[in-house]
């Protein structure tokens, strides 16, 4: 079946694994940084795209690379509300309805110029509730019926950082900790950081739906961050994790038993019996079938990002060889998000381009790849709000489809 550009771009969409700090406007970027002073490799779209924001990478610390630029930008509370703003926006202009936007408040914090864990998120808020009202008191919506565009945050707590080059708040941290296993700073830090998010979203009504874990995947094993998901599971707030993207399988089921995810990001290497490493695992192929297995039948969502895959994994060839096949045909739940919209120079819709030419896609498959994104969202509303919104959406879908001749 062909699915053209334009049913694409009209189809109703989510993003539900999106980096604030990897989706800057590159115009945006340049600008603030001129007026902050900061150095850029370059300061043209051009020279950046050359340098800095590639097409793809020949690893992941290349990959990376770019985040200290706009992590740089974003420690100011103007311009972390401008880009939320315009991210809100720019997803709007594709046809996606809902986003779940995720950084490390952290990261950013700096006592020193107001920054703190509640300017930050009340910043970003700000930003991505202002794109909210105008849009849904556009005419689109008003007076054409498009659906309503809503977002949530998820705040990510680091897996690993160290004294020097991470964000003033954790050189603070290690000098206050100075006798602490450096081990116990990241725990602590990560167990501040779900308080404070619990905290601000009972208090002071800024939608934070949810937590998550990023950073470096390999040698710090989610399962070590279990009662930080424990008190966020004791609260109520959701739970996603960065895992399966540089570990093997035996770090995904620890995300979903240990730290009770309702989502996994990425879990690209649960196909991949060469990445389990645990040595009680004797049978690597039989584990994978029964791991696949039980999370689809406890229909855990994937949050699936394929550019971002090709771009961290060269060594995966071909778009084909991504193991997003194995997840469809193991009937696992999954869903479609660009991870950085700046640095994997991607949208949704042009993931979703990538899927469905590399994929054997049919209509209703889908569907169901769209709905997954809006029924096992974090959505900030109650249940019933949530299946409203889902609903609206895909009887949406049906009129796209339709209007498109695909069904
Ligand atoms: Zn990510």
């Amino acid at each position: 079946m062909k699915y053209t550009d334009d049913f694409l771009f009209e189809m109703p969409k989510s993003d539900l694994h999106l980096h604030l700090d990897g989706s800057l406007r590159i115009n945006s970027l340049i600008e603030m940084a001129k007026k902050m002073k900061l150095e850029l490799p370059s300061f043209t779209e051009e020279g950046l795209k050359e340098n800095v924001f590639k097409k793809s990478y020949s690893n992941l610390g290349e990959y990376l690379k770019g985040f200290q630029y706009t992590c740089a930008v974003l420690r100011d509370l103007e311009n972390i509300e401008q880009i939320a703003y315009e991210l809100a926006v720019d997803n709007q202009q594709e046809g996606v309805n809902y986003i779940e936007v995720r950084f490390a408040p952290q990261l950013l914090i700096d006592k020193k110029k107001s920054l703190t864990f509640e300017s930050i998120l009340s910043a970003a808020n700000k930003g991505l509730n202002k794109a909210k009202t105008q849009y849904n008191n556009s005419d689109e919506v008003k007076i054409h019926h498009k659906p309503e565009f809503h977002y949530g945050i998820i705040a990510c707590a680091m897996r690993n950082f160290g004294p020097k080059n991470y964000s003033p708040y954790y050189t603070n941290l290690f000098d206050v900790m100075n006798y602490t296993d450096p081990t116990d700073v990241v725990h602590f830090a990560a167990m501040e950081m779900v308080r404070a998010s619990v905290e601000l979203r009972d208090n002071k009504s800024i939608p934070i739906v949810g937590i998550d874990l990023a950073g470096q995947e390999e040698g710090f094993p989610a399962g070590r961050f279990k009662d930080v998901y424990a008190f966020a599971h004791k609260n109520f707030m959701h739970k996603t994790v960065h895992a399966g993207e540089a570990y093997g399988a035996e770090s995904i089921f620890e995300a979903i038993t240990e730290c009770h995810a309702d989502r996994i990001g990425h879990g690209y290497s649960l196909f991949m019996p060469n990445r389990i490493l645990a040595p009680e695992i004797k049978d690597k192929n039989k584990y994978i079938q029964d791991l696949s297995s039980f999370i689809a039948d406890q229909r855990c969502v994937i949050e699936v990002c394929l550019t971002s895959n090709m771009q961290t994994n060269p060594a995966i060839k071909s778009i084909r060889e991504h193991k997003f096949k194995d997840m469809m045909d193991n009937r696992m739940a999954t869903t479609i998000c660009t991870d950085n919209r700046l640095v994997s120079n991607t949208t949704v819709t042009k993931e979703y381009r990538l899927a469905v030419d590399n994929f054997k896609i049919p209509m209703k498959r889908l569907k169901d790849i769209v709905a997954y994104g809006f029924k096992k969202s974090f959505h900030p509303g109650n249940y019933v709000e949530k299946r409203e919104f889902a609903k609206i959406n895909m009887q949406y879908f049906d009129k796209v489809a339709k209007k498109h001749g695909l069904v």
